[in-house]
């Protein structure tokens, strides 16, 4: 009699095991862990999703003529090994788990268990398989994004010309996704999915049991069916999908969502085929429903990105999460919790995470992640966050995005260098600046944007590390030409604002 052990993020019929499950023989377990040593201290939304996914699809399963032992307990180990005993378990089947602490724990679970024989089986979700990427990213080159993503492209032979061009002629399309927002833009709201009765239930339990952490309910507007999540991207490539493209980089103050599709969650979550999703995507493309740089863009993220930051996640954990090259030692200052802070950019990026366990990627990168490296915050502390408070978060997600990209924490592995700049491009790309206490036209002073002496602090502090690159070279040479007061002044707003950093004023 076979068990097969599903996470809360494997909830989907395409699993390996369940593909092959024979209901008369073998059922299934499904553990609800909800000790605080189990948990980080995540964001309620994130914990209202994933017990609300797992109760959907045991009812499904159920449904379906499967016996589901759903159990409830303080933790994995205890709940299973009560499992394989009530049950009389010869072999346990499971998917390997995305989170490398997790699967390390299971193999050496599973290496030391002597009640009942262990099969592990690759987890579905992925285009690549696990195997192949020290072959893609091989120790002595360098991870290069573009020529993954090329590479799929070719293989999976989407947005293709017959004689194996790429569609539109160029392979990435970025640079028509940058389009600053216009004045009182505004943008189709998604299909919201509202809670049913099943959702509300797990919404009550986690305002009690989980009191204290962070993030509200109020919003949970995610699907917890394959169903549902089928239902919000279908709503999102016939009526958003299309400004997609030219806004993805913007960000408007009170629209945290603007044409961002939101399927991460659903595609982290299993409820949602990363290839299924990338077809429809390119069919809206052929049927006139969105223009070519709305579609790249969206494919990119997809088969590109998302792949790309698993290979790099597979690759270097786990050293990878102790990364911190630029040697930041920083407390993350208890605005990222609360959004309790004067500046407009970070106060409107934090605030829709605390309401809605999300922001979009140019938040989480030029905003926070920004804001994070310029003010030499800790990497740990960073990751940790991002990991706690987004719906969307899974370690092999946050960590190469967050430590490699956003934080440089990696020392270029995944990006030629960091992601930073002054408070011009977010006055550039965004509303916010306007009704900010800061001033952005301002460089030095206390009403100056902060970002902007951040972030020549930041130049002068890396000065050995970026000086010679190339990239970076022309803002040294700014550097270089300051007259001695414009340093004094920046040296002295700089100071000031990390003292009202540890106050709390900022
Ligand atoms: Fe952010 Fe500076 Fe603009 Fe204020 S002025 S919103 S701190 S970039």
């Amino acid at each position: 009699m076979a068990t097969i052990w599903l996470l809360g993020d494997q909830c989907s019929w395409q699993q390996p095991w369940l593909k092959q499950i024979d209901p008369a023989l073998d059922r299934v377990v499904m553990i609800e862990a909800n000790s605080r040593s189990t948990w980080q201290n995540y964001h309620k939304q994130k914990l209202v999703l994933v017990y609300s996914v797992m109760r959907h699809f045991r009812d499904e399963l159920r449904q379906a003529g499967i016996t589901v032992d759903y159990r409830q307990g303080e933790r994995f180990d205890e709940e299973l090994r009560a499992h394989i005993r009530e049950y009389h378990v010869d072999e346990l089947r499971l998917h390997m788990p995305g989170d490398d602490r997790m699967r390390r724990k299971i193999e050496q679970w599973a290496g030391e268990n002597q009640a009942c024989a262990v099969q592990m089986t690759e987890e579905y979700g992925f285009l690549v398989d696990r195997s192949e990427w020290p072959e893609l990213l091989p120790d002595e080159k360098k991870w290069q994004m573009d020529s993954f993503y090329r590479l799929m492209r070719r293989r999976f032979n989407v947005l293709m010309t017959e004689d194996g061009k790429p569609l539109g002629g160029k392979w990435s399309l970025d640079a028509e996704n940058r389009k600053p927002p216009k004045e009182g833009i505004s943008f189709p709201e998604p299909e919201w999915i509202a809670p049913d009765e099943i959702t509300r239930e797990v919404i009550e339990e986690v305002e009690t049991d989980f009191s204290d952490n962070y993030g509200k309910t109020a919003k949970f507007f995610s699907p917890v069916t394959a169903k549902e999540a089928e239902r919000f991207f279908e709503h999102f490539v016939e009526h958003r999908l299309a400004t997609f493209g030219d806004y993805q980089d913007a960000m408007v103050a009170g629209d945290p969502f603007m044409s961002h599709s939101m399927i991460s969650t659903s595609l982290n979550m299993k409820l949602l085929d990363p290839l299924t999703v990338i077809r429809r995507v390119e069919r809206a493309y052929e049927e006139g429903l969105a223009p070519l740089n709305a579609v790249e863009g969206f494919i990119r993220q997809v088969l590109g990105w998302r792949e790309f930051i698993r290979g790099v996640y597979i690759r270097r954990m786990p050293s990878y999460q102790d990364v911190n090259a630029l040697d930041h030692q920083r407390d993350l200052p208890a605005f990222f919790w609360t959004a309790d802070t004067q500046m407009n950019c970070l106060h409107e990026s934090v605030s829709a995470v605390v309401n809605h366990g999300y922001s979009h990627h140019i938040q989480r990168l030029m905003v926070l992640g920004n804001f994070a490296t310029l003010a030499g915050i800790e990497p740990k502390q960073v990751s940790d966050w991002f990991n706690e408070m987004y719906i969307d978060a899974f370690d092999w997600v946050v960590l190469p995005n967050v430590l490699g990209m956003a934080l440089y924490a990696d020392g270029g592995q995944m990006s030629t260098k960091p992601y930073v700049s002054s408070g011009n491009y977010i006055d550039k790309m965004s509303d916010y600046c306007q009704s900010c206490v800061y001033n952005i036209k301002e460089k030095t002073g206390d009403n100056a944007c902060p970002f902007h002496a951040l972030y020549w602090h930041f130049l002068e502090r890396h000065g050995e590390k970026f000086r010679e690159h190339p990239r970076m070279k022309v803002m040294y040479k700014h550097l270089d030409n300051r007259t001695d007061e414009t340093v004094n002044a920046q040296r002295t707003s700089a100071a000031r604002i990390f003292e009202r950093l540890e106050t709390g004023e900022l």
